[in-house]
């Protein structure tokens, strides 16, 4: 037992789970049948709504005005009973969404900014988390890569982190427990980057795992220095991979990429496999639907459909027909790599995030730390208005300054690099989008 085995087995013993068993169990199951996946997501839905029903005001709520039982749900499509519900229902009716023996499922606090950049602080029951730890380890599995044998490398933090930038004790302690080696790609220079790269070779690191956005700079200094470096395999996450990224990442790696999507918000979960781009769903922590615009319906395969997840573990805050606000394309057709988990052609709604600068540059607009000004940036907006030019709208209270002003300017241009202008706007009214949601990032360049 390694020192990463050893944590995982400690942090379970300390709240009820076994986490080897949950490695070994998720490795088992990404073979099963229809019927066994079928029965096991039924077996845990009908739990997890009897709960809810018994502990949870909103869906307590939810199934006595629509004169529904527990005992009702005889099947996965009866989850269309429910309604679908965004993060901003959530915040709306936030206590209502915790269970009233909240405590005893150990919960952790995590937040996400998300596609939408709403900060939303949320829960994962330690069970659920362990279980969602070990089907992303399982992805990882697929590409070669060996928990606490293996050292990972972590590039993160898209270009602009907040505060100084510095990482937190306790990430650190955690990093060092599962051997990875962090990255911070906040100053992209030639020198930070040249002191990673030999820190990388130093270290044998053969596997990378970052915003692609993250890895695409590295890789594009790295060929641009003519730098020789070699990785067993890549994990891309939290951004849209753009198959010209992904181009270049692998030749100048030479190796190929396995990209993941992740939603801790609801437990979904898919990865890419070592043979082809489909994405494996992870049917063991969420019940993934992919539904129409309006989700009255599910979306055929070969469709664009819109998330919607049911946390099968989370019991603390259930989530039940959530939807993170990320779309799919069902594929028409299983993986040949013999892991029989359905899956997805495309996962799409995440290129929102991110401006693609003609400097080369990546800039990932939600990671900016507007909610470090919020006394004096009442609502932001961020739009790639043309190729060479940003533009920052914001709705600002009397705090705001010139000063402020100039800060924020820097801190743009900065990140933006070389050639790209950047204009702040001061505007009373941000328009929302027909959905009536208001967008942090917009993009109105083609990629
Ligand atoms: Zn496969």
């Amino acid at each position: 037992m390694n020192r990463s085995d050893l944590t995982f087995y400690l942090v379970g013993l300390r709240r009820g789970f076994n986490f080897k068993k949950m490695m070994d169990f998720v490795n088992e199951n990404q073979y099963w049948s229809k019927d066994q996946i079928y029965d096991y997501q039924l077996r845990h839905l009908r739990k997890l709504v009897r709960h809810a029903y018994a502990n949870v005001p909103y869906y307590r709520n939810v199934m006595k005005t629509k004169g529904m039982h527990p005992d009702d749900v005889k099947s996965l499509d009866d989850l269309s009973h429910f309604p679908v519900i965004t993060k901003e229902d959530m915040i709306a009716n936030y206590s209502d969404f915790l269970a009233r023996d909240f405590e005893r499922y150990h919960p952790w606090e995590k937040t996400t900014g998300g596609t939408t950049g709403v900060p939303f602080q949320y829960y994962n029951d330690t069970k659920s988390w362990g279980l969602y730890w070990a089907t992303k380890i399982r992805a990882f599995q697929w590409g070669g890569y060996r928990l606490g044998k293996d050292e990972l490398v972590i590039l993160k933090g898209g270009t602009i982190l907040a505060g100084d930038g510095k990482y937190r004790f306790k990430t650190k302690v955690w990093r060092w427990i599962q051997k990875n080696y962090t990255v911070p790609i906040i100053n992209m220079t030639d020198e930070t980057m040249s002191m990673y790269a030999k820190n990388l070779k130093r270290k044998k690191i053969k596997y990378m795992r970052g915003f692609p956005s993250a890895i695409y700079t590295f890789a594009r200094w790295a060929k641009e220095n003519d730098v020789d470096f070699k990785l067993n395999r890549i994990f891309t996450t939290a951004e849209m991979l753009l198959p010209h990224h992904r181009a270049l990442i692998e030749e100048v790696f030479g190796c190929n990429i396995i990209d993941t999507y992740g939603c801790g918000d609801g437990m979904a979960g898919a990865s890419q496999c070592n043979l082809s781009d489909k994405f494996h769903m992870n049917i063991e922590t969420s019940i993934m639907e992919l539904l129409n615009s309006d989700y009255s319906n599910k979306a055929a395969p070969g469709e664009t459909g819109e998330i919607v997840v049911t946390a099968l573990h989370d019991y603390a805050m259930p989530f039940i027909r959530y939807t993170p606000g990320d779309q799919a394309i069902v594929s028409k057709e299983q993986c040949t790599c013999g892991v029989t988990l359905p899956t997805l052609d495309r996962i799409i709604g995440r290129t929102s995030d991110v401006f693609y600068l003609p400097n080369g540059r990546v800039l990932n607009g939600i990671s900016i730390a507007f909610d470090i000004w919020a006394d004096k940036i009442r609502k932001w907006q961020l739009i790639h208005e043309k190729p060479t030019l940003i533009i920052a709208k914001l709705i600002v209270t009397e705090a705001y300054n010139q000063e402020d002003e100039q800060t924020l300017i820097n801190l743009l241009r900065a990140n933006a690099g070389e050639g790209i202008d950047i204009e702040i706007q001061l505007v009373d009214y941000i328009p929302l989008t027909k959905a009536g949601k208001h967008k942090f990032v917009i993009s109105k360049v083609d990629y």
